[in-house]
């Protein structure tokens, strides 16, 4: 295909600027046409007879195509006088050509569209429209035209008219315009799609979105008049017009059995894949030469006049149970439907000729697949928003429990899980924290230092067990015995140790004294057994008075705990330093 880009753009503007006003006459059509089947002979020059020839009989035809009777014939000749009329620069407009002719006016031959052979036959070489050239002397003359057509049809098809050439441009601009723009809509439509597919989700709606607007814009592209002012070739056009037009049904299969629920979609999925086979077989065929690409469209098209009411009736099946979506999708889909199929009527001359705007239902389908796509895009949105709320909810409480679990063997570490009390490491830290205190604000404070006497004997006498009870026994009497601000730890074993807060070395001790006492006079049990008299010895140092580091408080505690096991048990000794040597 030779592109005419710059001479086309041209043209554009010039008939933009100028408009239509430039024709004296409007156009005119034809009248009064004959008819008479089959070829002529051709006379000793190669001129054919029936140029002038009034011996065999013609027939009053009032447009000419298919003429009645044709019986399998693929010859044919019309006649007609060429009226007069006013324009400057006068040409024959024909919407398009059933197969090939040749055109004379008078004896010359002023036209031809394909190539003749000897027995007058050629092949079909595309569907273009025609502006026909005429001499300034035109009027009152005889104009022949030769057809030779194996297709459904034969002869003229669409418009014959005399016009301008610059009305006819026109009509050719103003009839591609919304064609043209639909189609660069689409074509948009179809890249978007196609970047939206590779991303994904939703791959298969976005590939069906993009094959259909992809179609439907080629479509609309290759039939535009205005092709012809692109690129010369009419019959690589309608190649293209051809297997845009035949994938049509399959990309709208694709996509209405992508929103379809069910059964619906498998039969929809049959009737795509038997258009999609027919596109394959046929455009193959004709490139393989083996048949005419104009005899791929009335099979196409009657293949069309059932799946096409078919698509429609199992779309609308269960139209009552769609969403709101998927109802207007089937509703453009309808319109466009009804719209192929009045085209598809014309084509082949069961409604008489007009221009039937499939445009516009390519554009309201595209529109409405591009609503729906957005409404649906903005749905999945929505969801995504509300997984991920539900996801953060479901963190913040995983988090909260994780928040109490570590709280919890937080605390668990703190604690000695025998007795209950706070252990040695929560000890530490306590112990750090009362002596900063006391030292803050210039108070007291004591430790004692208490460790069970004999507690060994127990282990060996009555067991293990009866060793952890006394422990526990002697834990809850500990935490009677000092309460409020004092703190009671074990710091392991049998060791116990009671902090209090604010208390001097004398009531320490005397606190200690009582506690001894109690201790005593308690009696222990295990599994209803008495334990023997129980006694702890106990070590008492206080700050400010022996220790200036909490470390030292608790080492010099230790050290009277020692002395009071030296004296023989069951006593409280006030930390004294050792007496220099
Ligand atoms: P002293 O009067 O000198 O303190 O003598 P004692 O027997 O109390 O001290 P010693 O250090 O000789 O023995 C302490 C015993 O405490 C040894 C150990 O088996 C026992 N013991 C330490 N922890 C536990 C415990 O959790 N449960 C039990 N049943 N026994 C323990
Ligand atoms: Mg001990
Ligand atoms: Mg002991």
């Amino acid at each position: 295909m030779r592109i005419h880009l710059l001479p086309c753009m041209a043209l554009v503007m010039l008939l933009l600027t100028c408009g239509s006003s430039l024709a004296d006459t409007p156009p005119a059509p034809l009248n009064n046409w004959e008819y008479r089947w089959g070829d002529s002979p051709l006379d000793e020059k190669g001129n054919p007879v029936w140029l002038r020839d009034e011996s065999a009989p013609w027939h009053a035809i009032s447009f000419p195509a298919s003429p009645p009777e044709r019986e399998g014939r693929q010859h044919v000749w019309f006649r007609t006088v060429l009226p007069e009329g006013e324009w400057r620069d006068p040409v024959l407009y024909i919407t398009s050509i059933d197969l090939i002719a040749q055109v004379y006016l008078d004896d010359a031959l002023i036209y031809q569209h394909g190539e003749f052979d000897a027995e007058g036959k050629g092949d079909f070489v595309g569907w273009p429209w025609h502006m026909i050239e005429l001499p300034e002397d035109f009027a009152g003359k005889p104009m022949s035209i030769r057809v030779f057509s194996y297709y459904t049809d034969i002869g003229l098809w669409g418009e014959v008219k005399l016009m301008d050439r610059i009305d006819g441009f026109h009509k050719v601009i103003k009839r591609s315009a919304m064609d043209l723009a639909v189609s660069a809509f689409s074509l948009l439509i179809a890249i978007l799609a196609v970047i939206f597919a590779l991303m994904g989700p939703e791959r298969r709606g976005f590939a069906a979105i993009a094959l259909f607007s992809l179609s439907a814009g080629l479509m609309l592209l290759a039939e535009a008049p205005a092709r012809q002012l692109i690129a010369e070739s009419a019959l690589a056009w309608d190649t293209l017009r051809a297997s845009s037009y035949y994938m049509l049904p399959v990309a709208m299969g694709l996509l209405l059995s992508y929103w379809v629920p069910g059964r619906s979609r498998r039969w929809m999925a049959r009737l795509w894949q038997l258009h999609l086979a027919y596109l394959i077989g046929a455009i193959g065929l004709v490139k393989a030469g083996m048949i005419s690409l104009s005899l791929t469209f009335p099979v196409f098209d009657a293949l069309l006049a059932v799946t096409l009411p078919l698509m429609l009736l199992i779309a609308v099946r269960r139209f009552s149970r769609f969403g709101l979506e998927q109802r207007l999708l089937v509703l453009s889909f309808a319109i466009f439907a009804v719209l192929l199929f009045v085209d598809m009527l014309v084509a082949h001359g069961f409604l008489p000729w007009r221009i039937v705007p499939l445009n516009v239902g390519t554009l309201g389908f595209s529109i409405a697949i591009v609503g729906i796509s957005l409404w649906h895009y903005r749905e999945t949105q929505r969801q995504l928003a509300h997984v991920n709320q539900t996801l953060e909810d479901k963190v913040f409480a995983r988090t909260a429990e994780l928040d109490r679990l570590v709280h919890e063997l937080e605390g668990l570490s703190l604690k000695d899980s025998l007795t209950g009390l706070s252990n040695r490491r929560h000890f530490d830290s306590l112990l750090e924290h009362e002596f900063r205190r006391a030292e803050r604000q210039g108070g007291r404070l004591s430790l004692l230092m208490l460790d069970l006497d004999h507690f060994k004997n127990i282990n060996d006498s009555l067991g293990h067990d009866a060793g952890d009870a006394v422990l526990k026994g002697v834990a809850a009497l500990l935490k009677r015995h000092f309460r409020g601000a004092d703190v009671v730890c074990r710091l392991g074993g049998e060791e116990f140790v009671a902090l209090l807060p604010g208390v001097a070395m004398e009531e320490a001790a005397s606190r200690a004294k009582s506690l001894l006492e109690r201790v005593r006079q308690h009696t222990f049990r295990y599994e209803s057994r008495e334990i023997e008299s129980l006694t702890l010895s106990c070590g008492v140092a206080t700050y400010p008075d022996h220790a200036k580091e909490p470390k030292t408080l608790l080492i010099k505690a230790d050290e009277a705990l020692y002395q009071a096991k030296n004296s023989g048990r069951d006593c409280c000794v006030i930390y004294a330093p050792p007496i220099e040597a």
